[in-house]
């Protein structure tokens, strides 16, 4: 459709859409890999043209395809045919997407909430996985969160396995990063409840108080919500073990945590 196939891997389009696997690549260009045709023409409607689009013969003559390579051109992005193989080495899978698109990150800071524009919002503290932050994601964008504050040194939002996970949510949801200083300090204008999570609370997640806006926060995988962040909040809350597991996973805890606070 583009009149130029991609066969090499040496092709600096290709090795630059590869490089984007590492982080300090992401961090130093700003720029993240999503796969899929659904996926980018998710980003598309969005009004978030991709900066190069790759696509393999399989996909060649969709017409959400075709709507793609329009928007990536109009943006003055580069189009490539590429090879079933080069497809296979940019996504490192055997059965790889037939549309793969290079897109600009997006950070908003701290002052652009507004946090009335939504009933919810989700903090997460020093996230370290990549598949439970892209699940958040998308399970924020499902309940309608105004989007997900990423608190301390967390892991990147824009790594392909992240993003994978977020199912095209990623585009949808804003993501916000600050230190733990700066989210302390904003945090005292908060409007509504700021909910902490922990399993030694007292209060059940289901009859604490509420006061919408609600700002979920969760804690680390690992070590959980740190005592200086459980601090800043109104109340916090544990959903109930009833069985002999100690805690839930985190994804599936911050989704728990999201309808309730929604309700
Ligand atoms: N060992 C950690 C601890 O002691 O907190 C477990 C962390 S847990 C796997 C990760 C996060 O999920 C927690 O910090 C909390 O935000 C949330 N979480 C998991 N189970 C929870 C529960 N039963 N109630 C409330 N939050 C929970």
């Amino acid at each position: 459709m583009s009149g130029r196939v991609v066969t090499s891997l040496t092709n600096p389009t290709v090795k630059a859409v590869r490089a984007l696997h590492q982080r300090k690549e992401r961090e130093e260009t700003g720029l993240f890999v999503a796969e899929g045709l659904k996926i980018v023409t998710e980003a598309v409607e969005l009004g978030q043209a991709p900066t190069i689009l790759m696509y393999g013969k399989e996909a060649d003559g969709h017409p959400l395809l075709r709507q793609a390579i329009a928007a990536t051109l109009k943006a003055k992005g580069e189009v490539i045919e590429v090879t079933q193989d080069i497809l296979a080495k940019v996504s490192r899978r055997d059965n790889p997407q037939a549309v793969v698109g290079v897109f600009r990150q997006v950070f908003q800071p701290l002052a652009k909430v507004d946090p009335k524009s939504a009933t919810c919002w989700v903090g997460l503290h020093r996230v370290r996985d990549p598949g439970n932050l892209g699940t958040i994601v998308r399970t924020a964008d499902a309940a309608g969160c105004g989007g997900v504050i990423l608190v301390g040194e967390c892991c990147d939002p824009y790594s392909v396995e992240a993003v994978r996970a977020t199912m095209g949510s990623i585009f949808a949801v804003p993501i916000i990063k600050a230190d733990e200083a700066e989210f302390a300090a904003w945090r005292k204008s908060w409007p509504g409840s700021v909910v902490g999570t922990l399993l030694t609370a007292t209060s059940d997640h289901l009859s604490a108080p509420y006061r919408k806006p609600n700002l979920v926060l969760m804690g680390n995988e690992q070590q959980g919500l740190t005592p200086d962040l459980a601090a800043l909040c109104d109340v916090n809350v544990k959903i109930p073990m009833r069985g002999r597991a100690d805690s839930l996973n985190l994804s599936v805890a911050t989704g728990i945590m999201i309808y309730a606070a929604t309700a």
